[in-house]
């Protein structure tokens, strides 16, 4: 069945609501996809940890990486753990924080008009077939819900913040994705 997106909620996601989230600016369309990884502990998968700290939940004494990040308040709309199960934070309507300082075609603050989907993972190591499906299907409800989002305007974080940002990294296959992606547009 395909993937629906219903008031800003896809059906197929696991809810998981983070505070970390804004209204948009008035009369902001959403008009940009960026795609990011991010694992906690950097390399290792699993244990939930990205949810805990997208709801501001994460034991910081559990690892000492975790002190690094003590305190940021960030969030994404979407993480695609590495079994392909699809969790979202943020209302695709809402603005989520996930960019960070950013530009894209000359406009600042991607979080105003973007959705932030965040892949479980790392710049070197490749992505899983389970994530790169759940991706596709993803983006395409998306782009059925959001009307100023098309196929072509589609990131990574590294597009946006260059310089300071490396994700979705070298491991991420580009070409596959887009493949996919025409081949499901209409
Ligand atoms: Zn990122």
């Amino acid at each position: 069945m395909a993937f629906s997106i219903q008031q800003g909620w896809c059906a197929q996601a696991r809810q998981v609501p983070s505070p970390n989230y804004g209204p948009r600016p008035d009369g902001a369309a959403v008009d940009l996809l960026v795609v990011h990884n991010i694992s906690l502990p950097p390399g290792e998968f699993g244990g939930g940890a990205i949810e805990q700290f997208f709801c501001n939940q994460l034991d910081c004494s559990a690892h000492p990486f975790f002190r690094e990040i003590e305190g940021l308040e960030v969030s994404a709309h979407f993480l695609i753990q590495r079994t392909g199960e699809l969790v979202q934070f943020v209302n695709t309507q809402e603005r989520a924080w996930h960019a960070g300082v950013s530009s894209y075609q000359g406009r600042e603050n991607c979080n105003d008009f973007s959705i932030g989907i965040e892949l479980e993972g790392s710049d070197d190591v490749p992505y899983t077939d389970a994530q790169y499906e759940v991706l596709r299907q993803l983006t395409h409800a998306l782009i059925d819900f959001h009307r100023d989002l098309t196929s072509e305007r589609i990131v990574g974080h590294s597009d946006i913040a260059p310089g300071r940002k490396t994700d979705p990294g070298p491991a991420f296959d580009w070409r596959r994705f887009r493949t996919a992606i025409s081949g499901e547009s209409t």
